[in-house]
């Protein structure tokens, strides 16, 4: 039992004196390769972290049908009537929610979920307080993590009984809607459909999902994450512009999405798209061939053989997509030249964590080597630890 567990039973307690009638909890991710593919319908392959969302989640005696959220990450809790969700929701496009950010995830999947399944009846106030070990901000999407947590206390308290992958359609909407974060499907699939030793195969237009085994450890190899600290923010800036330049290439191709365009169709784009944009789309589509390549050779050879491809896609992300940093660059190329097999930012960009694919018993050699690095350059302390794949959600007590 981790201590964010017990932090988000002492929470609901602070909260309501009372005991929670349950936890429930959520993992992050690693995207171990197909970045800024989801949104194009095409392939990812990412995994479930150890580090989880933990929701400590009770019904409220006074059956005033209202929702209360909490959070270590904020001092005050944030209160609304279950009838008020359908006004807050959804957010503007480009417009902050009604609610502090960070509750519109929680309120947003509650919001999501009643809408998912309307009626009166099952829906009843709650207190929910919230507590987590998975970084924020660094690309191993403490977003998902708090969607998924909420919406499988919520989906058992309130007897909706959806499935996973309907909880992580849930948990998007929250994410897109609600919060206005404009991000694809990967991360809630990945949080709600993970499971130990494997990665998550999805096909993101389809939703059609297959685990693939990873095999780490019995290859002697381990997964280090590389957090460089730097925040990043999905529902501004760059995150937007790149899936605009994605709308626009797809729309120039005549493509319904970029998934639709093959590396033999690039000769031909580069022809009728401007350098820029053409640029965007080569890393979209060289990637979801990378993803489909990685899935093949983890099956034939084993994740030894791995390596290159994610250094492939690491060089796309910095020079094609435009979207690593000095950080992530640093991360990567000290981690290669101290021996990892591959190695490539993982989530969103623009800051965030990179991973590398290392020899078990490196974890101490590469560490150091990125830790000097970083001094040397100037910057912050990364926070650097390895990762196995582990399971999806589960309610906990
Ligand atoms: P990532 O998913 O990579 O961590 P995002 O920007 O997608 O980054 O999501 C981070 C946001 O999710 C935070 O800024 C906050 O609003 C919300 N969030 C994540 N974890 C928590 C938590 N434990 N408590 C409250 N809000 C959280
Ligand atoms: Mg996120």
């Amino acid at each position: 039992m981790t201590t964010a567990h017990d932090d988000a039973r002492a929470l609901y307690t602070e909260l309501t004196g009372r005991r929670p009638d349950g936890v429930w909890s959520a993992p992050g991710r690693v995207n171990l390769i197909g970045e800024h593919t989801d949104y194009n319908d095409g392939f990812v392959l990412p995994f479930a972290i150890p580090q989880r969302t933990f929701a400590a989640v009770g019904r409220r005696d006074d059956d005033r049908g209202r929702v209360r959220v909490s959070s270590r990450f904020a001092s005050d809790p944030v209160e609304v009537g279950l009838d008020e969700l359908d006004r807050l929701f959804p957010t503007a496009p480009g417009a902050s929610p009604a609610v502090p950010e960070w509750a519109a995830y929680p309120l947003g999947v509650a919001w999501a979920l009643r809408q998912a399944a309307p009626g009166d009846g099952p829906f009843r106030g709650v207190d929910i307080a919230i507590a987590s070990d998975v970084p924020v901000g660094a690309g191993l999407s403490s977003s998902a993590a708090i969607e998924g947590a909420t919406a499988s206390a919520l989906d058992e308290l309130w007897g909706t009984g959806l499935d996973g992958r309907a909880l992580a359609r849930i948990g998007r909407r929250a994410e897109n809607e609600a919060v206005g974060a404009p991000t694809g499907i990967m991360d809630q699939m990945a949080s709600m459909l993970g499971a130990p030793d494997t990665a998550l195969f999805l096909d993101c237009r389809s939703l059609e999902t297959e685990l693939v085994p990873l095999g780490i450890a019995e290859a002697g190899l381990a997964i280090l994450v590389i957090d460089t600290r730097v925040k990043h923010a999905h529902s501004t800036g760059g995150y937007r512009d790149r899936r605009a330049s994605c709308e626009r290439g797809a729309a120039a191709l005549g493509v319904p999405a970029l998934r639709d365009v093959s590396v033999a169709d690039l000769p031909r784009a580069r022809e009728q798209l401007d350098e820029e944009t053409f640029r965007r789309v080569r890393h979209v589509v060289t990637e979801n061939q990378r993803v489909v390549d990685t899935v093949h050779t983890l099956r034939t050879d084993g994740a030894r053989a791995i390596g290159d491809l994610l250094i492939a896609s690491h060089a796309s992300m910095r020079d094609d997509f435009e979207i690593s940093t000095p950080e992530l660059d640093t991360a990567v190329d000290t981690a290669l030249a101290a021996g990892a097999l591959g190695s490539r930012m993982t989530g969103g960009g623009f800051g965030g964590a990179a991973i590398a694919l290392i020899e078990k018993d490196a974890v101490e050699t590469v560490s150091a080597a990125v830790n000097a690095a970083f001094v040397a350059a100037r910057f912050a302390g990364p926070h650097l630890f390895t990762v196995t794949p582990s399971a999806g959600p589960h309610r906990d007590a």
